[in-house]
């Protein structure tokens, strides 16, 4: 059996919060800020694994008023959710991404967020890609008030 899942993310860019996406910490003035770390782009694979497991969403399995997830890094919420998919008998087929940042640069930090993705979620890398574009200076990203991150994935079922 074949599943698709869709899932997005926004949080604000402040000052004094640490950048971190896909599990990386990249220099920046400004860091995305969030009850975790605020990965958008980790929070938006997650959203797309629940949805193709037909699990609800993320605030449904790590509520955001919950002092356990305070800071956490979100490649243990990825983790959690690699364990769901696992349970449920799936595993990852694809993962494509995408990342809205007008600024910093993050063509030189993409593969090793995609190592993070592969080894958290079990996969080959060929089948973890990741994107990062500009909003041409339009918008909340474009502005830097805000990043946003956009992602689809494809699970297999291996057993019922
Ligand atoms: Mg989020």
């Amino acid at each position: 059996m074949f599943r698709i899942g869709f899932g997005y993310d926004v949080h604000r860019l402040v000052k004094d919060r640490p950048l971190i996406l896909g599990g990386v910490e990249i220099p920046h003035r400004l860091g995305l800020e969030g009850h975790s770390d605020a990965d958008v782009l980790i929070h938006a694979v997650i959203d797309a694994i629940i949805g193709a497991l037909g699990a609800g969403d993320i605030g449904h399995h790590f509520p955001d008023t919950d002092p356990a997830y305070s800071g956490i890094s979100s490649l243990l919420l990825l983790k959690t959710a690699a364990d769901l998919m696992r349970s449920k008998g799936f595993h990852l087929n694809n993962l494509d991404a995408t990342v809205v940042a007008q600024e910093p640069k993050l063509a030189p930090h993409l593969k090793i967020m995609q190592e993070n993705f592969a080894a958290t979620l079990a996969a080959p890398m060929d089948r973890i890609n990741l994107k990062a574009t500009t909003s041409e200076r339009l918008g909340f990203c474009g502005k830097q008030e805000g990043m946003e991150a956009f992602a689809v994935v494809s699970l297999i079922q291996v057993a019922p």
